[in-house]
């Protein structure tokens, strides 16, 4: 079954298919991508939801549809809050320390990778309380640090993680043991991938321009008795509560974002809902890994076995000088996007949920092919 997106890219002439690996924006599912131009393209002129109020009808039913599904796909309870805000997994790491430490009291930071820097920096800037409970930067951020190696602070009013980090192509596999405190968590890179254990969650936040739609809408999932926490000083556009009593219809919310979010959804349940998809997605990512494994040392992963990703695989090449020219010919073969981070090098296939088996193993055919010409 063809879901990757399908670029015609032209190449001397010639078309090919392309699977698109970039780790975000990202791949959408190519009915997804019908959808949206025959919703724009197909409406009367001035009217399609892009060009509609968001206190109108036609809206109003795009967000609540998008809400209950994301509820129900996602097994979200009732004591957990859907907002749709803006500002990216970025803005979260401000607004997390903001509304939910209370002076006096500190949050725990797990630091997986730099964007948990990133999110531990903000809350320094605020003069929040913070406390780092385990880190793997003195191993190149190349495993998720283990639960053994984790040490929470009981009275912490939340311990931070980062779910998956997409530069180094690590993940938690399971949410780690906080002792009961909250976890807040960063789930930018594999939101809507995979079940999630809400009973464990305080906060999660991700934008959904990875897995689940197009930039400009980021979901959080808020444990509503942590509303409570706020303090008067925070201004109301950074206030959750103000999103939570208003249904997220405060002000004008990126109405395009929620729409492609709805089709996605809509798409995500065609398939079979999570657990379907999570299964897929570890068929995908085992198809990539197997190509790294059984290079004979030609490729070499760049994460520990244990904290692979689903999501994002990570590689170096044994010979780092062919690097450039493996991402240069994948892409002359219709595999684009997949140069690593500038921090970590080699090459990054990022296989979010719209991704299909078929692109995987079209760069695990070419992972082989190109090592047999360069081996
Ligand atoms: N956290 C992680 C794990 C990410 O991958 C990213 C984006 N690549 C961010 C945070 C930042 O997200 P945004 O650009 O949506 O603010």
């Amino acid at each position: 079954m063809a879901v990757a997106l399908r670029v015609e890219i032209r190449n001397g002439g010639r078309t090919a298919v392309a699977y698109n690996f970039s780790p975000g924006p990202a791949v959408l599912p190519s009915s997804v991508r019908e959808e949206i131009v025959a919703e724009i393209a197909g409406s009367p002129a001035g009217v399609s939801i892009i060009e509609s109020s968001h206190r109108g009808k036609a809206y109003d039913a795009v967000h609540w549809e998008a809400m209950d599904l994301c509820r129900r796909l996602y097994s979200v309870p009732d004591e957990i809050a859907i907002l749709f805000l803006q500002g990216g997994a970025t803005l979260q790491f401000a607004m997390v320390p903001q509304n939910l430490i209370r002076p006096g009291r500190s949050a725990d930071f797990v630091l997986s990778g730099s964007w948990a820097k990133k999110a531990l920096a903000e809350a320094k800037i605020l003069g929040a309380g913070h406390r780092v409970a385990g880190s793997s930067e003195d191993r190149g951020f190349t495993c998720v640090p283990h639960q053994r190696e984790l040490d929470f602070d009981s009275a912490a009013e939340y311990a931070h993680i980062t779910t998956n980090n997409t530069i180094y192509g690590t993940q938690a596999h399971v949410f780690p043991d906080t002792g009961g405190v909250p976890i807040a968590a960063d789930m930018s890179s594999d939101l809507l991938s995979r079940p999630v254990p809400w009973d464990r969650v305080g906060i999660a936040y991700g934008g959904v321009q990875k897995n689940a739609g197009v930039a400009g809408l980021t979901t959080v999932f808020i444990k509503r008795e942590l509303l409570d926490r706020e303090s008067s000083s925070t201004p109301t556009p950074l206030r959750y509560s103000t999103y939570a009593e208003s249904d997220s219809l405060y002000n004008t919310p990126p109405v395009f974002a929620v729409f492609c979010f709805l089709l996605v959804l809509r798409w995500i349940d065609r398939k079979g809902g999570l657990e379907a998809l999570a299964r897929e997605n570890g068929a995908k990512a085992a198809r990539v890994y197997e190509a790294v494994d059984q290079s004979g040392g030609f490729y070499r992963g760049y994460a520990e076995v244990p904290s692979r990703s689903i999501m994002n695989v990570t590689y170096n090449l044994q010979n780092g000088d062919l690097e450039p020219r493996f991402v240069r010919e994948a892409e002359t073969a219709g595999l684009v996007n997949l140069a690593g981070h500038r921090s970590v090098g080699g090459v990054r296939a990022s296989l979010y949920n719209a991704m299909s088996l078929e692109g995987c193993e079209a760069l695990a055919d070419f992972m082989a092919d190109f090592a047999r010409r360069n081996g």
